[in-house]
């Protein structure tokens, strides 16, 4: 029995089987996962599921009687080990074999892992999975004092967490400044405050050369600079890699991630990629880049989606980020990387503000805390590709709305 199967059961392999059916898909739809619980949300995991205010069953996306209603087989807890082109199946760790005519790798991305001496130590920890918070949670509870290795989205989400139940929390942070790819210096500069007033010791500029342990225990963290700091859990938070490696294996096309087109699609006709694990022209960036949130997982597998059902549209969604730290809701639209000009609107000290980036007099991205209609906002603007003048943006006597009524000559 052929059709469609799709490898990972989370944001994008979710979204690509509903959207083919949506779309009319009759086939069979077969999603695999190596997780062995139904398909979940990820983003409460450093934040309230941390914090005890979300519990697991409230996590899931969709519950078993969903899928079944949809005529969507899960395959979970199974690995897939091997994609033959040729025979066009899916080998899976136990052994079985899934035939397919689509195929979409949906397999997201892994924790980086920090490679010291003393990383095998136990109680060094990394947060991506159901299992990886659950083990965090109960860590949490026995853990006093804590080093958070990277001052990214989940560095700062765990910290904030951690110290709200209240741990003694450091995080080492190689550059700079906080979230130094993804916000303006002044979002930056406005984090570290807020992580300070927590009582979080936030170091920047600094790199971790070593851990060291008492009876394989976590004990110690040693910065590049020598200042040795007590631990007695370590959580590391530096970026992750995106799973290609059964694409690549598999001869498709991969470089930070399987290559693939506007419609998801691989070079390989019928072979699709969607999510953390793919890399594709985005025109907002203007490169190939490889997105990791979840607006971007859905959106991408829609449309690989909609692809397989024969309806085909394009992926041309301008990228969305937010981040919950404390009350602060941190949101992100566009790509601000090689902006040159930025202007503020609102009021850091009130705590509700947005960083409006400019590159070459082009509006490119909106940073915001705590102003969730700047971003509704900046995302249409950006979308249409207006660009209101930066002194009418950062004005805030102008209704917001009104400068999507921008003349759209401004456009660069
Ligand atoms: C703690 C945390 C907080 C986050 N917070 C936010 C946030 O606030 N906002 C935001 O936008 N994004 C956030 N993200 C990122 C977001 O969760 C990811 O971008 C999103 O999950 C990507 O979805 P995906 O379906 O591409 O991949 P994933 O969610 O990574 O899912 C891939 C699935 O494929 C499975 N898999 C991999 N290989 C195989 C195989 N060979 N066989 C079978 N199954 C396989 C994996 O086990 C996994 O279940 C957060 C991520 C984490 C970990």
């Amino acid at each position: 029995m052929s059709g469609l199967v799709v490898i990972g059961a989370s944001y994008a392999g979710v979204q690509v089987a509903l959207s083919a059916r949506d779309a009319g898909y009759a086939e069979p739809v077969t999603v695999v996962g190596e997780e062995k619980s139904l398909p979940y949300q990820r983003p409460p995991l450093s934040k309230d599921f941390l914090l005890n205010e979300v519990r697991e069953p409230q996590l899931i996306l969709r519950d078993d009687a969903f899928f079944k209603s949809n005529r969507i087989d899960l395959v979970l807890g199974q690995r897939a080990v091997e994609i033959d082109r040729q025979a066009k199946q899916v080998a899976l760790a136990g052994g079985a074999r899934l035939d397919f005519d689509s195929l979409v790798i949906a397999t997201g991305s892994r924790a980086r892992r920090i490679l010291v001496p003393g990383a095998e130590l136990d109680g060094i920890c990394y947060l991506r999975s159901l299992t990886d918070a659950c083990d965090l949670k109960g860590r949490l509870e026995q853990a006093n004092e804590i080093v958070v290795v990277g001052g990214g989205f989940i560095g700062l989400e765990v910290a904030a967490s951690a110290a709200k139940l209240g741990n003694k929390v450091t995080v080492i942070e190689a550059a700079s400044r906080l979230l130094e790819r993804a916000v303006s210096t002044i979002v930056s500069r406005f984090l570290l405050d807020a992580h300070a007033r927590a009582g979080v010791d936030v170091r920047l500029g600094e790199t971790v050369v070593a851990m060291t342990g008492h009876d394989g225990r976590i004990a110690e963290v040693v910065l590049g600079s020598g200042t040795r700091l007590r631990a007695d859990l370590v959580v590391v938070g530096i970026g992750v890699i995106a799973n290609d490696e059964l694409a690549s294996t598999a001869g498709l096309k991969c470089c930070n991630g399987i290559v693939v087109n506007e419609h998801g699609s691989t070079e390989v006709p019928g072979i699709y990629a969607a999510g953390d694990c793919a890399n594709h022209y985005n025109r907002f960036a203007d490169e190939w880049i490889r997105m990791e949130s979840v607006q971007h997982a859905q959106d991408q597998g829609r449309v690989a989606g909609l692809a397989i059902a024969g309806s085909h549209e394009r992926y041309d969604s301008v990228p969305r980020f937010w981040s919950d730290q404390y009350d602060l809701k941190l949101q992100i639209v566009g790509l601000s990387g090689r902006s040159d000009q930025v202007v503020t609107r609102g009021s850091v000290e009130d705590g509700r503000f947005s960083v409006f980036h400019y590159r070459q007099g082009r509006l490119v991205a909106a940073d915001s805390i705590n102003r969730p209609g700047d971003q509704m906002v900046a995302r249409r603007l950006i979308a249409a590709g207006i660009s209101p003048a930066p002194e009418q943006a950062g004005d805030c006597s102008l209704d917001i709305k009104s400068l999507l009524k921008a003349d759209e000559k401004t456009v660069a």
